[in-house]
């Protein structure tokens, strides 16, 4: 791929009206449908883009196999890639800046939220994360720069990539694996909000731990108090910070391997717990199962969360992941106590606010409970949500009092 892509600019794409009006609408995609022509172009190379008229429309990243074939980077002419992405660079850490209080873990690159359109960077404390998901962001060239302007920003002790083999293979990129691009240390401690994890940079999901949820979880342990049950709790995110609030914390998922790193999180953090005996348990378990037996054995709770994996990966989900959203919250809803404490999250980009919170009012009929929004929550700010780019917006967390 890198040797036939090119960092300036060789080839013109030409784009339908219908992908012309959607680039003048904002947005930075446009699908291969809305392609007219795009002959001999290099994949991963960097094109001049037009309409069907010749007018041009800016400077993007192409893809041979995406079905997202442009990836808009600037609606200016691009003479120098290295020099626009070093500046790409530095404007999304210098947005950051006022942004990121209490931690040292936080997403450095929102890929077209940061206009640099296929590239994830999450640092955790001195580690980088990065994640290429596209030709352009994978030639040597630009996968040279990004790791010299990273390094001369941030002076990571080192940098970890971590591959997605279904983005590579859709990509049609040759296969990868996972690994330290830049100095030996692969793991280490973070913290955020005052609570302190492990991480690992070749373990895990993601790109390590669930950066999107930070602000959520300080607003969460806000209302938290008396039992608590974090159901898909991961490495315990949740858990961890509702502990010092509640009397007795549960979480629950059906993943050893991350129950153990929870253990070990758990363990990091006791001594800043005022009651060192307090009570904090993990359970491997099927969540649906869980909640089924809990529910009908008459369990019951002051503070439950849940934050399920995507239930709806493409728009033809919507209605199953729906039905599996409701089983949730109803039996959450019916197993809380009066002035419970739901924190309810969906990180589903094909379910929208409006269908989480219609999908949680039927709940809260079927259970019969009288339901107040304390709080509709996002994504924390290091993953910013661009007005006319909608699919950057995934993450909802509502905090819901139930009163009776
Ligand atoms: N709340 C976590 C992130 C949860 S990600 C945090 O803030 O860090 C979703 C989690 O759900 C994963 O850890 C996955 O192992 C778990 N999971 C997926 N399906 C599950 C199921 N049916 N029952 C229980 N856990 C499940």
């Amino acid at each position: 791929m890198s040797k036939t892509s090119s960092p300036f600019p060789v080839s013109t794409v030409k784009v339908s009206p219908r992908g012309a009006t959607r680039l003048k609408d904002g947005h930075v995609w446009v699908y291969r449908s809305d392609i007219v022509s795009a002959n001999g172009v290099a994949p991963g190379s960097l094109v001049t883009l037009a309409d069907h008229r010749g007018q041009i429309l800016g400077t993007a990243l192409y893809s041979s196999s995406s079905q997202i074939a442009i990836r808009l980077i600037s609606r200016e002419p691009v003479a120098d890639l290295p020099a626009l992405l070093r500046q790409r660079i530095a404007e999304a850490i210098a947005y950051r800046e006022p942004l990121i209080r209490d931690t040292n873990a936080y997403r450095v690159i929102f890929s077209e939220a940061d206009f640099l359109p296929g590239l994830i960077v999450d640092r955790y404390n001195d580690i980088l994360s990065m994640q290429i998901l596209t030709q352009a962001m994978d030639a040597e060239i630009v996968r040279a720069t990004l790791i010299s302007e990273l390094t001369e920003r941030l002076h990571p002790a080192s940098i970890v990539e971590r591959v997605d083999p279904r983005v590579r293979q859709l990509e049609d990129l040759p296969p990868r694996a996972s690994g330290l691009v830049q100095g030996e240390k692969s793991s280490t401690v973070f913290a955020m909000n005052g609570v302190q994890f492990h991480f690992d940079a070749l373990e895990g999901q993601k790109t390590g731990a669930f950066l999107d949820q930070r602000e959520n979880y300080a607003a969460a342990a806000q209302y938290a108090h008396g039992e608590a049950l974090d159901v898909f709790c991961y490495h315990g995110g949740f858990a961890l910070h509702l502990a010092p609030r509640c009397s007795h914390v549960t979480g629950v998922d059906s993943s050893r391997l991350a129950l153990e790193v929870t253990d070990q999180n758990a363990a990091l953090n006791r001594a800043q717990l005022h009651d060192k005996d307090k009570e904090i348990e993990w359970i491997e378990a099927n969540a649906f199962d869980l909640l089924k037996d809990y529910a009908s054995s008459g369990q019951r709770y002051d503070t439950i969360v849940l934050d399920p994996p995507a239930f709806a990966k493409s728009k033809r989900d919507l209605d199953a992941a729906l039905r599996g959203y409701k089983e949730l919250n109803l039996r959450a809803l019916k197993m809380l106590r009066p002035g419970g404490i739901l924190v309810t999250c969906s990180c589903s980009y094909h379910v929208s606010q409006l269908d989480f919170l219609e999908m949680l009012a039927d709940a809260a009929r079927d259970a019969h409970r009288v339901v107040r929004l304390v709080e509709v929550r996002g994504q924390s700010k290091d993953h910013p949500v661009l007005l006319n780019i909608p699919e950057t917006a995934y993450l909802k967390c509502v905090v819901a009092n139930v009163s009776q």
